[in-house]
């Protein structure tokens, strides 16, 4: 590494003065780009972000003089390594995202190779266009990575995968210029070169044994080594851009594609969900589900269904689940014609049922297809979330054989494993022969590193007797290429050796994938280097154990890394800067590689900068397939360093609303105070006070055992609701009182004061235990949210029963309303409070925990017609962190990418967050109702 360090040197010193990018060797840069989504690490030597095009050519071009090693990346959710390595990596997801032509008649597009698949497809669709190959990955991945992997996914069976829809490209080559290749382009110099000496390598003994040796040809998905066996064109040409998809990086890098564009796929369309009673039935059950040309047959194993169980994000979208199957097989039709669609989902149910293959089945249709999916896609992401250190491993992961030839493969799989100890997971491709198999694997120990090779290598073998492809769609990278020799043998090996040298003599363009790969456990996350500290955390980390258990639920999947443009919360930071280090994978990048030191130094710049707009606002608590909870591992982490370092500041935000609310008197000089406070609490300028409130909240007792929580953020700036709450549950003729005010416990989980935060619940708890309680009733969701969530984990093993007990009383008012107001058969309101569309914002721990829009669906009972909750994201102000100084852009840049763009100008705006109330009236000038002051004026109370 240290030779190289001159050269960077010298790539930075020539880059032109006005080189439009960001060139970056920190620590923190370092750190953040060693990993993709495999189980691989590697330092590189820098990262290079440029920000348009002519600077993405210029840096590839002066690195490729200094004779630096180029890794182009896109979004980094490659699953064997790709983009793992120890060169210059050249980001292209940040920038370059124009889509530079779309030509509706011709069907086809120009893109830069940063474009993301789903976004382009978003553009596409105004023209009634679609570009095909998929992955599950498509709400993140680029265009560029999407060719270097030659991705393909659900629907391969109708799209095949991206090397069948590569028309042409522009890629720099060796000689740091740029070329244009594609059928009927004519070649530069270069390019005819390179087109001679492989013809050269391709001849007919050659070509025979390729044929000999290469996957069945009836096996569509194929990405193992070079794809030489589809270069040679029936008129003699040789296509480029075949052999370029699916080449890693390895041959150059690009920098535009023309890609072909399908139509929209057939407007009929169903999912049948055949439910089987184990894997091998699913698999005859696609054998037969292939006869009636479905777009997709997908396989969901009992162990993927039992993950949802206890996934947050997951369980709505179990609804399609009949029973209790061992597998599930899910056929996908889209058809132009109704009645072909009714033929094909009757024709299949009745000859599955007649060959006693399936116990069940159900037919989604819709939007609720989505949530099939969803379920589906989610499927790698949900095993990494098994507590303790032997998780799902991506070695075997991708293998796929002739779909005929899938069950006697999967039982001769199976049988290697159990020889070894070992089990698997199951699922996705089973329509094109490809399923995903991860053994479960302790990589820390030297016995899980061991049986991590041994199991490829038994693997590997079992393909080639199938003769299937060793990997289908995730590519070689650092995993697969050592085994290049075992499957096509030292001749074809050699033949790839040499045309890697053709196209890189030089060996700069992504080495150590396909060719020359470095043994399969070299450079593992998990090396012989890996350390588990011993930390005395704040949390229990009941569930998984420790902090750094918490921390390694990320394999790098990369589902936080979605623009805004796609739906959902995750991850609010990363979508205002689009900076990796801003990610909830940065972060735990960051924080796995400082808790693996043994003796972490938690207060280090690195996780200091990657850690500081965590918003703490459990999107990824909800949204990451692993469950990661930055919002409490931040707090952890805070807590640590607070043992050292204890901070005025940091103790009096934890407690300031407890001492409110203890003195309820000091409101008013707290008030007058606040400008005072600004200074000390490094408060912006641009910040209003919040509104301090004097109204009296009465102890109201109730013999139901139904009670109103009253939060301190509740009952310091809005006590009315207590009263406006009580007074709907009236209406409701319930019999609910109002308990004293007590503290949440969630500022000084925020801030990392979790002593404070202990002491709290435990007096809580005390607290409670003095009342009869069979409900308790929610207001301000980040205060009694908290209750089912951090409680759990910081309150004592002797409350823990208590707790949870208490964990399934609480309910927001809002859940409690709805049921009510169901429950009474509630009249339609003529008189309403409002004729206005009216516009929902959900704080993000209700998005994150709750998840439903119950006040949309109260609205809806009470006679309001145009009522829709936003997909808003986060309002960005999270507590007391849109309050600070530093943080106040970053606070506004998160509520201007998805929240104030929503709001029309002429709706009813309701929000239930105290913290977006704030923001909105702060950023917006618009004043949001709490949803109980809407429903408590709309009936007239
Ligand atoms: C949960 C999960 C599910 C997945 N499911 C699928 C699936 O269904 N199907 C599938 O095919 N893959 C799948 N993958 C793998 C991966 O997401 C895809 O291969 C994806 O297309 C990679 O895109 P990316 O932008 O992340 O590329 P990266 O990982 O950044 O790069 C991929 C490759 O392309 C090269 N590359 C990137 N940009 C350029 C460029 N400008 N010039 C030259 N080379 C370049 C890189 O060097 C690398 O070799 C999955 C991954 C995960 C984590
Ligand atoms: S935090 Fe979750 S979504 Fe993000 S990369 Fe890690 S596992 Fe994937
Ligand atoms: S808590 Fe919110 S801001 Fe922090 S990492 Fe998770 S999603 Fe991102």
């Amino acid at each position: 590494m240290s030779s190289k360090i001159p050269a960077l040197k010298s790539i930075r010193s020539e880059l032109s003065k006005d080189w439009n990018g960001i060139w970056d060797n920190s620590a923190l840069a370092i750190g953040l780009y060693a990993t993709d989504a495999s189980v691989y690490s590697e330092d590189p030597l820098a990262v290079a972000i440029p920000k348009d095009i002519d600077a993405f050519k210029e840096v590839v071009r002066v690195a490729l003089k200094h004779k630096t090693p180029i890794i182009p990346r896109g979004a980094g959710t490659s699953l064997a390594g790709q983009v793992v390595g120890n060169g210059l990596v050249v980001d292209s997801s940040k920038y370059l995202k124009k889509v530079i032509e779309i030509n509706a008649k011709e069907k086809y597009a120009w893109v830069e190779p940063g474009v993301v698949r789903d976004e382009l497809n978003f553009e596409l669709d105004k023209h009634g266009l679609y570009f095909g190959p998929e992955t599950s990955t498509t709400n993140r991945c680029t265009i560029g990575g999407m060719i270097g992997n030659n991705s393909c996914g659900s629907r391969s069976i109708v799209y095949g995968s991206v090397r069948n829809h590569l028309l042409e490209l522009k890629f720099i080559g060796a000689d740091g210029k740029e070329h244009h290749i594609g059928r009927g382009i004519k070649p530069d110099p270069f390019v005819e070169n390179l087109c001679n000496k492989l013809k050269g390598f391709l001849d007919d003994q050659t070509l025979a044994e390729i044929k000999a040796v290469y996957p069945k040809s009836n096996i569509s998905r194929r990405n193992h080594g070079y794809a030489l066996d589809c270069v040679l064109q029936e008129n003699g040409e040789l296509d480029l851009c075949k052999l370029f998809a699916g080449s890693e990086g390895t041959l150059g890098v690009i920098t535009q594609a023309k890609i072909n564009l399908s139509p929209l796929p057939g407007k009929h369309q169903a999912l049948l969900c055949l439910m089987c009673s184990s894997v091998d039935f699913a698999l005859k059950t696609n054998i037969s589900a292939l006869n009636y040309n479905p777009t997709a047959s997908e396989l969901i194993d009992d162990n993927i269904i039992r993950c949802t169980e206890n996934q947050i994000g997951q369980q709505e979208n179990r609804f399609f689940i009949k029973g209790n199957p061992g597998a599930i097989l899910v056929v996908e039709f889209c058809e132009e014609e109704e009645n072909i669609l009714e033929q094909k989902l009757n024709g299949l149910t009745k000859e599955v049922v007649h060959l006693g293959l399936i116990a069940d089945h159900s037919i989604v249709q819709g939007d609720d297809m989505n949530r099939v999916w969803n379920l589906r896609k989610a499927g790698l992401g949900l095993l990494s979330n098994i507590p303790g250190d032997a998780k799902p491993v991506a070695v075997v992961e991708d293998t796929a054989v002739d779909p005929i030839d899938l069950p006697a493969y999967i039982q001769e799989f199976n049988v290697a494993l159990q020889k070894r100890n070992l089990s698997a997971v199951h699922y996705a491709h089973a329509g094109s022969g490809e399923l995903h198999l991860r053994p479960v694997l302790d990589l820390k120990s030297d016995a899980g590193r061991k049986a991590f090779f041994d199991i490829a290598m038994d693997v590997a073998l079992l393909v080639k007797k199938y003769r299937g492809a060793l990997s289908g769609e995730h590519g070689d990278g650092r995993l697969r290429g050592y085994f290049i020799k075992t499957m096509y043998g030292e001749r074809i090996y050699k033949l790839f050796q040499d045309v890697k040298r053709l196209w890189d003599p030089e060996h700069l363009f992504n080495p150590g994938k396909i060719v020359e790969t470095p043994h399969p456990i070299e450079n593992l996350r998990f090396s012989v280097h890996y350390h588990k500290p011993e930390l005395n955390t704040g949390f229990h980390f009941r569930q998984f154990k420790s902090l750094q258990g918490a921390v390694e639920l990320c394999n790098g999947s990369g589902d936080c890394v979605k623009s805004e443009i796609i739906a959902g919360t995750l991850c609010p930071s990363y979508q205002a800067t689009k900076d990796e280090k801003d990610s909830t994978r940065g972060r735990a990048n960051i924080l796995r590689r400082t808790l693996a030191k043994g003796n972490p130094d938690l207060n280090n710049p690195e996780l200091k900068k990657a850690l500081e707009y965590c918003i703490s606002c459990k999107a990824c608590k909800r949204e990451c397939p692993s469950n990661v909870d930055m919002a409490k591992i931040k707090a952890e982490v805070s807590y640590q360093n607070s043992k050292n370092s204890f901070k005025l500041a940091q103790w009096a935000i934890s407690r300031g609303y407890g001492v409110l609310l203890k003195a309820r008197a000091l409101r008013a000089p707290a008030s007058l105070l606040f400008p005072l406070l600004r200074g000390p609490l490094q408060i912006s300028s641009k910040r209003s006070a919040p509104n301090f409130s004097f109204e009296a909240i009465p102890f109201i007792p109730s013999k139901s055992g139904i009670w109103i929580y009253v939060d301190e953020f509740t009952a310091v700036e809005s006590p009315k609701l207590v009263i406006e709450l009580q007074k709907i549950t009236q209406f409701l003729k319930l019999d609910v009182g109002i308990l004293p005010p007590f503290e949440s416990a969630r500022s000084a989980i925020s801030m990392g004061d979790l002593k404070h935060a202990k002491k709290l619940i435990h007096n809580n708890i005390n607290l409670l235990k003095k009342y009869e309680v069979n409900e308790l009733i929610g207001i301000e969701p980040s205060a009694y949210l908290g209750l089912k969530e951090e409680w759990l984990d910081l309150c004592g093993d002797n409350h823990l029963k208590l707790c949870q007990e208490l964990a399934g009383k609480i309910k927001g008012y809002d859940s409690f309303l709805l049921e009510h107001f169901s429950d009474h058969g509630t009249p339609k309101f003529n008189d309403l409070e409002s004729k206005k569309p009216i516009q929902i914002h959900e704080h993000c721990h209700h998005k994150a925990l709750v998840g439903k829009p119950q006040v949309q669906e109260i609205l809806k009972i009470l006679g309001y017609q145009e009522v829709e909750t936003l997909d808003s994201g986060c309002c960005g102000m999270a507590g007391f962190f849109g309050y600070q100084k530093k943080n106040y852009q970053i606070s506004k840049a998160i509520a201007n990418n998805k929240l104030l763009p929503k709001i029309k100008q002429d709706s009813v705006l309701i929000a239930a967050g105290t913290s977006c109330r704030h923001q909105i009236k702060d950023l917006k000038n618009r004043k949001a109702l709490h949803p109980i002051t809407f429903i408590h004026r709309t009936l007239g109370l």
